[in-house]
């Protein structure tokens, strides 16, 4: 048998979440409203509606482009597809065909680049749900109108892996964005992934898989297909280019539809919206996974530590421990990582519990409780951060705290100084971590002084 080599490209669909819908006024909220409730006759596509451009969606998505260095249209248009299918009442989709607003982008994973050939933005449709007894189906609108940005890749993966990962790599990025959750089981994204092996350096006939709905299934589902077309081959037959869908009960695909191809859905350009111009000053300085990564491997933070202090929202508690000292940054990232409490905590309450145990020497476990206790005290906590919220005047607590601390005062006094971060954490934690840190700073500095 020949060796096939496989070939997947993506395409990704994220829900952006702006206030409201892409072309009219109704809230955004497709998940936990009644049925068909947030809705108007453009979401119904009811004639003589006409829709208006809300531009927050088109700003997140330019983020989105600039954040993976693509090159954002300076001006762009919308374009209707054309199909017909009872969750789209007007019976097309407003989407971009030619002028995407986002070409050439990319995306780096642990120093490997993966090439986005397109982000464009579009409509989503509604949402059909079918009787258990197969005999009706109703149509939720909600989601109609819900603002959808499509991102395609180049044929750029070759192991069912680099796909999965591409994708959870993606799902990082438009959190870190804050564009989406992009929550897999909520239909907030949803993967679709084109196939095809080839035992040449040309690219085999691709099989479109849909309805990939966890990041398992995009590696099942990709592992399946593979295997079905390589057996395909080598029993004489040929790969027709197809439409599959994924059945992740069964775990395997079965064919939809021949390929349509785009021109069967006739687009042509939305006669009811104007060309869009891409303001300059969208985007910003956002330090995506990838860099925070970089980052902690510059620390020296072991291998294995560095996905998951990033994932569990340590970068910030771990990169600020570092300024003062490599070696306790590398023993908080291994707590972070231990303690899953941890997570619950913000940036500064990590701190203040690190700097506790690492002064005191307490077990992980003991640690542990603390937290958990400090959870089921948030009542009071909530309390005491009221006043802390409203007061910058920290005297009394940190007076109290020199006097507690006394040795940690005086070694600090003697040159000590990382313990300076100590007494900062013992103020932080009589506020329950509400104080503002550069107050507490200062007040000790003043104090101390
Ligand atoms: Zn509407
Ligand atoms: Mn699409």
């Amino acid at each position: 048998m020949p060796s096939y080599l496989l070939t997947v490209g993506m395409e990704v669909h994220v829900e952006l979440e702006t206030k409201t819908k892409i072309f009219c006024g109704c809230p955004n909220d497709p998940f936990e409203s009644q049925p068909n409730s947030h809705v108007c006759p453009v979401c119904y596509g009811l004639p003589g509606a006409l829709p208006l451009l809300n531009q927050e969606a088109v700003a997140m998505t330019v983020k989105l482009g600039r954040a993976l260095k693509g090159v954002v249209a300076e001006e762009t248009f919308w374009a209707r597809k054309n199909y017909f299918y009872p969750d789209l009442p007007k019976g097309y989709q407003i989407s971009q065909s030619t002028k995407p607003l986002v070409e050439k982008a990319s995306v780096m994973i642990d120093g490997e680049s993966h090439l986005i050939n397109r982000i464009h933005l579009e409509e989503d449709a509604g949402k059909l749900i079918h009787s258990a007894d197969g005999k009706s189906s109703l149509v939720n609108f909600n989601r109609a109108g819900v603002p959808l940005v499509e991102i395609v890749t180049e044929p750029d993966f070759h192991t069912p892996e680099a796909a999965k990962r591409f994708c959870q790599e993606l799902q990082r990025i438009v959190r870190t964005l804050k564009i989406s959750a992009a929550d897999m089981e909520k239909g907030k994204m949803r993967c679709e992934a084109n196939i095809s092996v080839s035992t040449t350096d040309q690219l085999g006939v691709k099989v479109e898989v849909k309805n990939i709905n966890s990041f398992r299934a995009v590696e099942k589902a990709i592992k399946y297909e593979y295997d079905r077309q390589i057996a395909a081959l080598e029993a004489g037959g040929k790969i027709i280019q197809e439409t599959r869908n994924w059945d992740d009960p069964k775990g395997k695909t079965v064919a939809m539809r021949t390929k349509e191809t785009s021109a069967d859905y006739r687009y042509f350009p939305e006669p009811d919206l104007p060309t869009v111009e891409i303001a300059e000053e969208i985007g910003g300085e956002i330090q995506l996974p990838e860099e925070k990564r970089a980052k902690l491997v510059e620390i020296g933070l072991p291998k294995e530590l560095i996905h998951p202090i990033v994932d569990k929202n340590g970068f910030e508690t771990v990169v600020k421990i570092a300024e003062s000292s490599k070696e306790k940054a590398i023993e908080a990232g291994k707590t972070l990582v231990a303690i899953p409490e941890f997570l619950l905590l913000n940036e500064h309450d990590q701190i203040v519990f690190l700097a506790l145990r690492g002064a005191n020497g307490w077990s992980k476990e003991t640690s542990a409780e603390l937290i958990h206790k400090t959870i089921t005290e948030k009542q009071k906590i909530e309390e005491v951060s009221k006043k802390f919220e409203h007061t910058t005047d920290l005297s009394s607590e940190v007076a109290e705290v020199i006097k507690e601390q006394a040795k940690a005062v005086a070694d600090y006094k003697a040159g000590k100084e990382p313990l300076f971060n100590f007494l900062v954490g013992q103020v932080m934690a009589k506020t329950h971590g509400r104080a503002n840190i550069s107050a507490v700073r200062e007040e000790l500095t003043k104090q101390l002084g």
